[in-house]
């Protein structure tokens, strides 16, 4: 069977152009996905857990899907302060329910974005984003910059949907009507096609940042012969290719949002672009990683006012990224009862962190084993958002999208699962 237009659930382009053939509940070819996607849909029904396991005695068994909700549901009402953390590769309907049971429960819960672009938001919250969608850079942007990231790598259609090489409606011709600029700490495979290649010894991006705003400014003069390691005459170059753009477009990686200065380089990159702004369109993206990590900032902030690390143990939502976030919760030992949905801390967090996890009662909600299985005491396997289950999911660009799915393997959703924790809290917590 031949499905088309179907939406791919890896990383933050959602790219909705994919045609997927099953055999009854086999993938048996995925077009127009890069090999990123690819590998992830061709084995869309492959290293599925079966059932839920438990660990008993130091070993696992199976167990049944109301016994590991119960124990879900138990060791939540049971912590002082449950953490409930991940949901950046499962659906908005799933992230929604999540909110509401941190709330009843008095819990923290909080998304991967606290570990890669967290600095974004808290840069954007300070002085606003200068955004546009995707759709707007395909169609006008003749100038690009990527800062910190590696598409090539990454994000691999990105430059071919929506940058180097997607033509656009005001650029018949993108690959040679359109300037790349890229700026990063190494030589990356997205260096070899840039027009300006600006490489930055490490740290330096908010020295860099900084220059570029003083000769954008008309102040070169204030600029020494190298900045971080990057001669005043590319950067002279580099202001001009940005001044002269008609239509300039940033998208920025955890090169930026991670190394040192962190939220203070986002800032000062947005305010590069609002400098850039008086003299012609400058635009500003995050190259979000998974594939709804933007969902549960909408979603979060919508339903708390706050995009990520909420604490409702004040019986309103608390948010003070450092002391609230997962990372900070397990290194202070804090938490004592973790539900983990769609993220892998095991595979991302500090050592101390998972000691921590591993000594405190914890579910793993996943469809298969991952670095975070050996850490936890319970594993629940669910379908997955643009495979065996629909959701909606938002784009890098804060587009929301309907994602289809495209075969049925006969497990329950994320929704559904978090769905019968949450009633199993509720004739507790509201008898
Ligand atoms: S660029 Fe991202 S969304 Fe698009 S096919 Fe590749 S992994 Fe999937």
């Amino acid at each position: 069977m031949i499905h088309e237009d179907m939406i791919c659930p890896f990383c933050g382009c959602l790219c909705d152009d994919l045609v997927i053939e099953t055999e009854g509940t086999e993938v048996v070819r995925v077009d127009n996905a890069c090999t990123l996607g690819s590998h992830k849909l061709m084995n869309a029904g492959t290293h599925r857990l079966k059932s839920p396991i438990m660990r008993e005695g130091g070993a696992w068994r199976d167990a049944r899907y109301e016994e590991a909700i119960e124990y879900a549901a138990g060791i939540l009402l049971d912590a002082d302060r449950p953490l409930l953390y991940g949901w950046s590769s499962t659906q908005g309907e799933a992230q929604g329910t999540g909110v509401s049971m941190a709330e009843l429960l008095g819990g923290v819960i909080d998304s991967t974005t606290s570990v890669c672009h967290g600095p974004s938001i808290l840069a954007i919250q300070e002085v606003g984003h200068p955004g546009c969608t995707l759709g707007q850079v395909k169609n006008r942007a003749d100038l690009i910059v990527y800062w910190g990231c590696n598409p090539t790598e990454a994000h691999p259609r990105h430059m071919s949907r929506y940058t180097t090489y997607a033509d656009g409606y005001f650029l018949e011709n993108a690959f040679r009507d359109r300037k790349l600029i890229l700026v990063d700490v190494r030589k990356t495979e997205t260096a070899s096609i840039a027009d300006e290649f600006v490489q930055v010894k490490p740290g330096g991006d908010y020295a860099v940042l900084s220059a570029l705003r003083a000769i954008v400014r008309g102040r070169e003069d204030v600029v020494p012969p190298t900045v971080a390691g990057v001669t005043k005459e590319q950067l002279l170059r580099v202001a001009a290719l940005c001044k002269e753009a008609k239509f300039g477009a940033l998208f920025f990686g955890v090169g930026l949002t991670m190394s040192p200065g962190k939220y203070k380089n986002v800032r000062n990159a947005i305010e590069l672009v609002d400098e850039l702004s008086r003299h012609t369109k400058f635009t500003l993206t995050p190259l979000r990683g998974h594939y709804n990590v933007y969902g549960s900032n909408e979603v979060f902030t919508w339903m708390t006012g706050y995009p990520y690390a909420v604490d409702f143990s004040r019986q309103i939502a608390f948010y003070n990224p450092g002391e609230t976030t997962a990372v900070d919760l397990m290194a202070r030992k804090e938490c004592d009862a973790a539900l983990i949905v769609a993220s892998d801390p095991g595979a991302h967090f500090p050592k101390k962190c998972l000691e921590h996890l591993a000594s405190i009662p914890s579910v793993l909600i996943d469809p298969m084993h991952t670095m975070t299985t050996p850490l936890v005491r319970c594993q629940i396997p669910t379908a997955v958002t643009g495979m065996d289950a629909p959701g909606t999911a938002y784009r890098m660009d804060g587009v929301p999208i309907h994602v289809k799915k495209f075969m049925d393997l006969g497990y329950p959703t994320d929704t559904e699962i978090i769905g019968s924790i949450f009633e199993k809290v509720k004739e507790v917590r509201h008898p």
